[in-house]
């Protein structure tokens, strides 16, 4: 089995603890299946944009000696592979324009489903048969298909979602113009070949979406392993850019490891440099994850 792994940050500020551990448990993923390990640099929503965060990421990445394969992928370049994966969908009646404000639809939601699982209103399909007159589109969302989604996620077990009913028709181009998060996403996963994702449990209630938008653009949905979020001891909310969560202390790398590591549930793994800490962590995830690699 060819196994392809990736880390996909958002370059909205440095990597932080709760990063760390996603990219720690993706690339140890693929080194014990003997995969390749690839980074892409998510600014495809460039007014979350840093100007050198991505650069900041990639010291941070090598000083912790997690080391990618081949070249890295930008979003902001992937405009046109975005476009064709939109024209695609629209050619199969896919696709609508939306004319509603965001307060439109918390309103007219108010009297709906309630809240999705990640907090965001489900659209009440308002624009579905046609823009109300006098409206333009705004955004355009997919038609999405009825039924329930059904995979298994390699650290949370069996997963399933009525997207639907859960989310509604999604946004595939945003009212500012930019491509959503969810389309670029499959669509790079499925350009890169992407075997296998392992990232932050924040972004589990994201992937019935995407592997709904795979299938519709003849993709196979890659295999997910979603990790734990790490809480602010503090506060104990999530560690996020958005809650002011600290910079990697790269001059530490041994105590960034360890904690990234000990968030993962695994007891202690004594090491000197990161490459030792790497490979006897390697070993022990292929060990709780009975992978075999060739
Ligand atoms: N760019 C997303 C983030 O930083 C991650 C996307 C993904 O792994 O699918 O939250």
């Amino acid at each position: 089995m060819n196994y392809t792994g990736r880390f996909a940050p958002s370059p909205s500020g440095p990597l932080h603890l709760g990063s760390l551990a996603a990219a720690l448990a993706s690339w140890l993923d693929a080194r014990a299946h003997a995969g390749r390990w690839l980074l892409r640099i998510e600014d495809v929503d460039t007014p979350r944009t840093v100007a050198g965060a991505a650069d900041t990421i990639m010291e941070q990445l090598r000083a912790l000696g997690l080391h990618w394969d081949g070249d890295i992928m930008w979003q902001s370049q992937r405009g046109k592979a975005y476009q064709h994966a939109f024209d695609a969908l629209a050619g199969q009646g896919l696709v609508y324009g939306c004319g509603c404000t965001r307060r439109e639809i918390a309103d007219s939601s108010l009297r709906g489903a309630g809240l999705a699982a990640d907090g965001e209103r489900p659209y009440p399909g308002t624009c579905r048969h046609g823009l109300p007159a006098g409206r333009q589109a705004r955004a355009w969302r997919l038609r999405v298909p009825e039924g329930v989604e059904t995979f298994t996620d390699r650290w949370l077990g069996p997963q399933q979602q009525d997207v639907a009913q859960a989310v509604g028709d999604f946004v595939l181009r945003r009212a500012d113009g930019l491509w959503a998060y969810q389309l670029a996403v499959v669509v790079d996963d499925a350009e890169q070949s992407i075997t296998d994702i392992v990232r932050g449990a924040d972004l589990l209630s994201s992937t019935a979406r995407q592997r709904v938008l795979a299938r519709l653009l003849g993709a196979t949905p890659p295999r997910v392993m979603h990790v734990p979020l790490i809480a602010d001891p503090a506060t104990g909310l999530k560690l996020s850019k958005q809650n002011g969560a600290a910079p990697l202390d790269t001059a530490r790398p041994m105590a960034m490891l360890a904690q990234a590591w000990r968030a993962l549930d695994f007891a202690p793994c004594p090491a000197d440099t990161p490459a030792a800490f790497l490979a006897e962590a390697t070993a022990r995830w292929a060990a709780r994850f009975h992978i075999k690699a060739r």
